[in-house]
């Protein structure tokens, strides 16, 4: 199971892997071979790709504390199957430049997938400088200080991009992405999904890491949405309840709550595109949030609107 971190910052991804774990112990499930993550948080998504790899290849039940050899060696960066590929790793250091993946350091993954592994296989694709962190990426990295890593001396890193990660390079990994040796998982860290080549992103899923969802326009609602989408008949009333309060403190409408309310599901929608019963379950929530607008507008009381639409967010009682 990922740390509480993730499930706090990144609930749908950590959802959709936890199960993933799940699914690998009862049944053999696979795990996916090329996974593009997307988002602002360079250090969200590191970490969660070493905490990935970490419980893969965990010689225990991959819990956090975990002090395997496998655990260890990944939280200092010395795996000898976790191998991090930037301009400044994994690279022989006398040759070629420090500024870009290259052909050769690709073509280096493909000659080691040709020996066989007893790992699980972790290639993680990102951009890095050899220069010290300012403190606001200290700050960032602290969040993250309870799962034990150590990163390298001066290693500053990056989201990738087609300036680092040019066409040539990434065709050359092209093959082994696309079928690679069994238990083998690549990793790409981007910004957005448009920083790397189109072929990649088709052979590969990708997972939003949204920095957070707090702090827009819906941060009122992403606050009462906490347990969102497992609402008991509890939470039901208590949201609804805070709504009416808020109407109260007039500093809202009904109308701007209901609105918040669909933004909120309709960022969640969109950030977690590759889990079809969330966005199915989501988009009937959304539907329901529009028919309560409608409500508004012909009058019905906000107090009936508010617990008529939470009542319905409720999924099993
Ligand atoms: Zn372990």
């Amino acid at each position: 199971m990922l740390n509480n971190i993730f499930s706090e910052n990144f609930q749908f991804t950590t959802r959709y892997f936890n199960e993933k774990f799940q699914a690998i112990a009862e049944n053999n499930a696979k795990f996916p071979q090329s996974v593009i993550f997307e988002g602002s948080d360079i250090y969200g998504e590191l970490f969660f790709t070493l905490e990935l790899a970490r419980i893969l290849n965990c010689e225990k039940d991959g819990s956090e504390f975990c002090n395997c050899t496998n655990c260890n060696w990944i939280k200092s960066f010395s795996h000898p199957a976790v191998t991090i590929v930037t301009p400044i790793d994994f690279k022989d250091m006398d040759s070629g430049s420090k500024t870009v993946i290259s052909t050769k350091q690709c073509q280096a993954i493909s000659r080691k997938l040709l020996e066989t592994s007893d790992y699980h296989r972790v290639f993680i694709f990102l951009d890095a400088k050899k220069e010290a962190l300012t403190e606001l990426e200290e700050k960032q990295v602290n969040k993250f200080k309870n799962l034990g890593y150590t990163l390298p001396e001066e290693w500053c890193p990056a989201h990738i991009s087609h300036k680092v990660f040019q066409d040539q390079a990434s065709n050359v990994i092209l093959k082994s992405v696309e079928e690679p040796p069994k238990n083998t998982t690549f990793f790409f860290l981007t910004k957005n999904r448009e920083d790397i080549i189109q072929t990649i992103v088709s052979r590969s899923q990708i997972f939003s890491l949204p920095s957070s969802v707090q702090g827009q326009n819906y941060g009122l609602v992403a606050n009462l949405f906490k347990n969102y989408p497992n609402f008991t008949l509890d939470d039901a009333f208590n949201i609804s309840q805070e709504f009416l309060s808020e109407l109260k403190e007039g500093k809202y409408s009904a109308l701007d709550l209901i609105l918040m309310i669909e933004e909120y599901l309709t960022t969640l929608i969109k950030n977690n595109l590759n889990n079809p019963n969330f966005i199915q379950s989501a988009m009937s929530d959304l539907k329901k949030a529009q028919t309560a607008e409608r409500m508004l507008s012909a009058t019905v009381q906000a107090k009936t609107v508010f617990n008529w639409l939470l009542i319905e967010f409720v999924k099993n009682f």
